[in-house]
């Protein structure tokens, strides 16, 4: 039985002090005992976070990392940065970090394999733009981002990922991907896990949905099979992510 994990990515919102009334606001209300319940916050905000969060069973993440461990890297953090400040997950190959700041499938897969090799855990961001899903190629096309994410990834590194399949067309849209859409594709991703690794690899990974999950749609999708949660943008940044952490109430 997988649990579920919930991740919110606050992407560029939210000063410290807007944090903690966000964290204020929202950290009482979340049920983290049927669900693994993580904000992903900016990098600035880590430690106010952490603070705030103290006595809580909610994790912390960042929203990116750079592989190397130090140095001569202008505006970068490392993954030792982040767990020190207390940090525990890490988003990697957002489809904003590949769109907009051209991060590339070996950029990605280094980023996986250092975040394993320091004991960060990786939430690994996969899915295909609105053209793709209309010529029909959108499986093939996820089907090798998830292939060369995880070259020299070994079978325990696997287990320990948390893959997050999003639509680009649906990500900040207001247009979800269909519960069996959804479900679609998170099953072929763990046969495709299946595949390179083994039966009990793909069982055992938690494979989530993003795009436009909102407190209405969130207990038809995470319902699914073989939809372990979700990670939330928008959502996240409002009372409104009580409802999807609590969908089952
Ligand atoms: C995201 O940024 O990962 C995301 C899914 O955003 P939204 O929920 O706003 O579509």
């Amino acid at each position: 039985m997988r649990k579920k994990i919930i991740a919110g990515n606050w992407k560029m919102n939210m000063t410290p002090s807007e944090a903690k009334d966000l964290i204020r606001l929202l950290k009482d209300g979340c049920n983290t005992d049927s669900s693994d319940v993580v904000f992903i916050v900016p990098s600035i905000d880590v430690t106010t976070a952490a603070e705030c969060l103290k006595g809580t069973q909610i994790k912390l993440g960042t929203q990116n990392f750079y592989f190397e461990d130090k140095g001569a890297f202008t505006g970068e953090i490392s993954a030792k940065m982040i767990l020190d400040a207390g940090g525990e997950y890490v988003i990697i190959g957002h489809s904003e970090r590949r769109t907009i700041f051209k991060e590339d499938d070996a950029m990605i897969n280094k980023k996986l394999k250092k975040a394993h090799a320091e004991g960060l855990k990786p939430i690994l961001c996969c899915g295909e733009s609105l053209s793709l899903r209309e010529d029909g190629t959108y499986k093939a096309f996820i089907e090798g981002q998830i292939k060369s994410a995880f070259e020299g990834v070994s079978e325990e590194e696997v287990k320990n990922t948390v893959i997050a399949y999003e639509p680009i067309w649906a990500i900040g849209t207001g247009k979800t991907a269909t519960a069996d859409e959804a479900e679609e594709v998170c099953k072929m991703i763990r046969d495709c896990i299946k595949a390179i690794y083994s039966e009990d690899a793909g069982e055992t990974i938690r494979i989530q949905y993003g795009g436009s999950v909102n407190g209405s749609n969130a207990k038809e999708l995470f319902e699914k099979l073989d939809i372990d949660g979700g990670l939330v943008g928008g959502a996240s940044l409002k009372d409104d992510f009580i409802k999807i952490v609590n969908y089952k109430a």
